[in-house]
């Protein structure tokens, strides 16, 4: 087997041949360590049936390990510079397909259909772009694709979020959104040493593995997450004063508001940051009747 990608002074040799100059904005933090390669590789307990799909492969370092353990790897990169140097430290592996384009921008759905038809499950690995970390997974949620699960690299800030439970100060929309889907832990802690460059925040591990059905059953999803968003609106606020500001105006509002926090058995004093999602489930169920949405 060649030399790892990920070593540093192969890192430091390839960007050096190919004259290659890191863009901050696109979040160009490369990995030098195989160590938490390999352990990112097997969090995603992936097998020689699962397609991977990989979001910025960068030239390739935690790319190899996926090709290595999977059937087959579909990678998103945006940079068409780094195009010629993937094809390069690549070529060992006949079962990588790179694909050009910004990930937010493609169909990942007709992707699986196209090139993953012949896997037993699709799994999501990554080192993301900080800059995007976000809307790329609630993206890969939102869109109902048909993965195992999503294993990342991401800002430990927004892994702290993401996994946060119910009465924590990290607890908020995102945990929900993204909890509502998937059952979320971090997996791993990452100092910035691992990194060329280092960037200037800790970065974690969290797998995500999607539920067969969401967390919780809700009449409405839309009008759950608005509720959940209105919920959240002033941290500080009950949630009594935060859906009186943000439910659109009528007769008895507040009446139909206590009405509905009583019947899902919801104190209203209390504030967003302590209901769990099936509190939220239960509170958007009972509201939807007197705030229809548009
Ligand atoms: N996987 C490599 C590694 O671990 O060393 C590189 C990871 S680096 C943190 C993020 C990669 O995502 C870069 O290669 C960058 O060019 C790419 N990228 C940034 N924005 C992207 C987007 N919107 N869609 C696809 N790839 C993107």
């Amino acid at each position: 087997m060649q030399k790892d990608i990920a070593t540093p002074n192969r890192t430091k040799d390839i960007l050096k041949k190919y004259g290659f100059s890191f863009k901050k904005s696109l979040g160009q933090n490369f990995l030098v360590d195989p160590n938490i390669l390999r352990n990112i590789t097997e969090f995603a307990e992936i097998t020689k049936n699962t397609g991977t799909i990989e979001i910025g492969p960068g030239i390739g370092a935690l790319t190899e390990h996926l090709a290595r353990a999977s059937k087959k790897v579909v990678a998103f990169e945006i940079d068409d510079r780094l195009f010629p140097i993937l094809e390069d430290t690549l070529s060992p592996y006949d079962n990588v397909e790179l694909i050009h384009s910004d990930i937010l921008r493609a169909n990942i759905q007709a992707v699986i259909t196209e090139k993953l038809s012949d896997v037993e499950d699709v799994m999501v690995v990554a080192n993301l772009p900080y800059y995007v970390t976000t809307p790329i997974i609630l993206k890969l949620l939102e869109d109902q694709l048909p993965l195992r699960g999503i294993v990342v690299m991401l800002q430990k800030e927004v892994a702290d979020r993401i996994a946060a439970k119910p009465g924590t100060k990290d607890y908020g929309s995102l945990s929900i959104a993204i909890q509502y889907y998937t059952t979320a832990e971090t997996v791993m802690i990452v100092p910035k040493t691992v990194f060329i460059p280092q960037p200037n925040v800790e970065s974690a591990v969290i797998r995500l593995l999607k539920r067969e059905r969401p967390a919780v059953d809700v009449q409405n999803e839309k009008f759950f997450f608005e509720i959940v968003k209105l919920s959240f609106a002033q941290r500080r606020k009950t949630i009594l004063n935060n859906l009186q500001s943000g439910l659109k105006d009528g007769k008895e509002k507040k009446q139909l508001i206590l009405d509905a926090l009583s019947s899902a058995d919801i104190d209203p004093k209390r504030r967003g940051e302590t209901l769990s999602l099936q509190e939220f489930g239960a509170l958007s169920d009972a509201l939807l009747s007197s705030f229809p949405p548009a």
